[in-house]
């Protein structure tokens, strides 16, 4: 198991932190977050320490996966949530804060305001393309 000995998530995960934990198995943990953005708010982590998901290997990611869903059902049926954000926020530009790979579960209401502006916008002809080409070429 990687372990960073200044991360706050590692520490959590060998006890040397407090958490309220809600479930555990060999591979991965989830627990309260402390500042939550809604009640529930619940995080996910892999045992062992990556900076990313693009970092994880794909066996640990299987393993979140496992019980992810099962976990964000849990949650959301535990507040009576309208609906729910799962988010894995990677890098300070994206609001990583915790460089231990992290899911968020969120439970949301209706009209709660959480996350209420997702800007977008639409690509000029041809570069969706373009950029899935590049896309693919990093795969
Ligand atoms: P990020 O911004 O990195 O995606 O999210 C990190 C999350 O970890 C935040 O929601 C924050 O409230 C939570 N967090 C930070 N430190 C602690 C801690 O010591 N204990 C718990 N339970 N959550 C934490
Ligand atoms: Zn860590």
């Amino acid at each position: 198991m990687v372990v960073k000995q200044d991360c706050i998530f590692c520490k959590i995960v060998s006890g040397q932190l407090p958490s309220v934990r809600i479930y555990e198995d060999d591979n991965v943990l989830a627990f309260m977050d402390v500042n939550p953005v809604s009640f529930g708010h619940t995080l996910l982590i892999p045992k062992s320490h990556y900076d990313k998901l693009a970092d994880c290997p794909s066996d640990i990611l299987a393993a979140v996966s496992l019980v992810l869903g099962r976990l964000a059902g849990a949650v959301s049926r535990a507040v009576a949530a309208d609906g729910y954000n799962v988010l894995c926020n990677n890098g300070r530009a994206a609001g990583q804060l915790v460089d231990h790979v992290h899911f968020h579960i969120i439970p949301r209401m209706t009209g709660d305001g959480v996350f209420n502006s997702w800007p977008s916008f639409s690509y000029e002809d041809g570069i969706a393309e373009q950029l899935a080409e590049k896309i693919c070429a990093e795969l």
